[in-house]
């Protein structure tokens, strides 16, 4: 439920609007904007009627949301959201072109691709240190080394770093040194993690499942949004489908689905998606074509060494290619890259 408040509402008639939802044992989530201010309702809405509210001195309008998911919804807030990833804003005009590779192997390697991928115009840099692995054999990543060889590079070529968090666990070590938290398609219904990094303030880039449905991923973002923290990026990686020429099937209706939907930028991993470096320069284009609010793509200098994901990773030089047409598309679609 939202509650409009008039626009002359005083504090203290807000504040008794937040106390009466709280007596009603519900979450009133405050939104105050230049004009207007909105509190959302969480919980049990049975427990609440409309009309009792509406007679409350400075409210204006008690509006019902339909969808299962609430403060993700463009109901609750028709603007676009922009999150602040350091200076690089992502959402409302504003293009994140995340690259790097899929995991942080040494310091000169992360530096010579950071390097590559700042010169073709990304403005986040990626890489994983702890790598979630389908065997347990395979290199599982750094941890907090890669963590300290991750933050130092991006900091060195001025890019803000994105890194994945497994486990409620590992929070307070990546929150250290992360700009962004990523949440991977193999635990966008871990409940617990999202709960957690809900009550982080660092910006979560939320990856859609590989079977998840786009209202599932809506549903995700509603566990962070619910717990506090409202700087969310949605990503489209590909889900699970009978194709098996490309390693997921992408979902680039996805795109204009989710904005339709929900307020919050969305990105597009062409990379996981595809899993083919002849596919994901066009995967990428089509993105930013379909309105997405940026890529997300891994780059590596010699994928025949890399120790995660090499044979879909991209070769600087065809990074840059994707790069400079997409700059082209961006400026058709009224985006801009920071
Ligand atoms: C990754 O970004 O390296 C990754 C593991 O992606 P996903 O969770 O989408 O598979
Ligand atoms: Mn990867």
């Amino acid at each position: 439920m939202i509650i409009v408040l008039r626009p002359n509402s005083s504090q203290a008639e807000i504040d008794h609007v937040l106390d009466r939802i709280k007596e009603l044992g519900l979450k009133p989530h405050l939104s105050q904007g230049e004009h207007r201010t909105i509190i959302g309702v969480i919980g049990d809405e049975n427990k609440l009627q409309a009309e009792p509210l509406q007679a409350i001195p400075g409210v204006e309008q008690v509006l019902p949301i339909m969808k299962p998911f609430k403060l993700a919804s463009r109901e609750f807030n028709k603007a676009d959201t922009v999150v602040a990833v350091g200076k690089v804003k992502v959402g409302g005009g504003s293009l994140a072109m995340i690259a790097g590779p899929c995991a942080v192997e040494s310091r000169e390697v992360l530096n010579e691709i950071a390097g590559h991928v700042k010169k073709a115009g990304a403005n986040i840099l990626r890489g994983g240190a702890f790598k979630p692995r389908t065997s347990p054999y395979s290199f599982q990543g750094l941890g907090e080394e890669g963590l300290k060889i991750l933050r130092d590079v991006g900091a060195r070529h001025d890019m803000p770093v994105v890194t994945e968090v497994m486990d409620p666990r590992q929070l307070p070590l990546v929150e250290k040194y992360a700009d962004m938290l990523q949440i991977g398609a193999r635990n966008m219904q871990n409940f617990d993690l999202l709960k957690e990094i809900g009550q982080s303030k660092k910006p979560v880039l939320l990856k859609r499942g590989m079977s998840a449905t786009v209202k599932d991923m809506l549903m995700s973002a509603e566990y962070i949004l619910s717990e506090g923290n409202p700087n969310l990026v949605l990503c489209e990686r590909g889900v699970r489908s009978f194709e098996d020429s490309t390693r997921n099937m992408l979902d680039m209706s996805a795109v204009p689905n989710v904005k339709g939907l929900s307020h919050l930028p969305i990105v597009v991993d062409p990379s996981h998606a595809t899993g083919r470096p002849d596919l994901i320069p066009s995967m990428a284009w089509a993105a930013v074509a379909a309105g997405a609010d940026g890529v997300h793509v891994e780059v590596h200098s010699c994928p025949e060494k890399a120790l995660s994901d090499g044979p879909q990773a991209l070769l600087p030089k065809r990074f840059e290619e994707l790069m400079d047409r997409l700059r082209r598309i961006a400026e058709v679609m009224g985006k801009s890259l920071s």
